[in-house]
């Protein structure tokens, strides 16, 4: 695979719903692939995907977790049904996110990474407690891949999910850096939490969105093509450059509609090489 500049774009693309020949044409070599809930680890698959990575000299940094029966809805939908949260799912969920650790060693990409949820605040919560647990045991599982297993940002304020990351004590946990999250969740500031997050910060997306309504505690931000949202990316770009980072710049939009959301990654993507050049 090719070797990539720092602050490279990238993209952030789905199993089921992308493929790479068509992710290269936004303008791109490298990004990172999720894995959606009904694809099936097999040899055969890893070797589609080995292959079709090689023809396009494509660079994976990250293979993304995503889990059968997860909602976005809104807040208390998240907290209900995403991550390791779920009592009813855990075990299932960690099994599969070591299945997807193999995946990723199969396909010789350094990084695995998912949105745990939202992990109480209450360090003795028994939540709290398995929850940290059964992330040490992915980040023991991915060291033995040399991977690292990284948190996907936005759930808690950035101190919060620092603490949670020291608690954890693994030297392959880091983070997943969504800017967009931050404002999505109304968890704070995004560029300060890059700040706060700093070293542990390996993998990051470049997404954008609105602060959610303030009548309604319940509701989500809305998110939106790069450039047009409440983040500041001239912003975010310069603090990523302070905290020294260098990895890839990993555009990610969810829009439903697939040439709504091509033509808004292709546009990102532009937007990204003028803001870096
Ligand atoms: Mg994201």
């Amino acid at each position: 695979m090719s070797s990539l500049n720092a602050l490279e774009p990238g993209v952030m693309f789905w199993t089921g719903r992308d493929h790479v020949a068509e992710v290269k044409q936004l303008g791109v070599r490298c990004g990172q692939l999720g894995i959606d809930p009904s694809f099936e680890f097999t040899d055969a698959a890893a070797d589609d995907w080995r292959s079709a990575l090689e023809q396009e000299q494509f660079t994976l940094v990250t293979v993304f977790a995503a889990y059968a029966g997860e909602s976005y809805a809104d807040i208390p939908t998240v907290q209900r049904t995403v991550g390791f949260i779920p009592r009813a799912t855990r075990i299932e969920r960690f099994e599969r996110t070591c299945a997807l650790s193999d995946f990723a060693a199969q396909l010789g990409v350094p990084s695995i990474a998912c949105h745990i949820g939202f992990v109480p605040e209450d360090k003795s919560h028994v939540d709290y407690l398995e929850v940290r647990e059964l992330v040490r045991r992915i980040c023991d599982y991915a060291a033995r891949h040399n991977q690292t297993f990284a948190l996907e940002t936005g759930q808690e304020p950035a101190v919060e999910l620092l603490h949670f990351l020291h608690d954890v004590d693994r030297v392959n946990i880091a983070v997943n850096f969504d800017p967009a999250n931050m404002i999505l969740y109304g968890t704070g500031d995004p560029v300060d939490a890059l700040g706060v997050l700093g070293k542990h910060v390996i993998s990051v997306h470049c997404k954008d969105g609105l602060w959610p309504p303030k009548e309604d505690p319940n509701a989500l931000g809305t998110e939106s093509p790069l450039g047009s949202g409440d983040v500041d990316i001239d912003r975010f770009l310069a603090k990523l450059k302070e905290i020294g980072f260098r990895g890839p710049l990993n555009v990610e939009r969810e829009a439903e509609n697939q040439q709504e959301r091509l033509h808004d990654i292709r546009e990102a993507v532009a937007l990204l090489k003028r803001l870096t050049a």
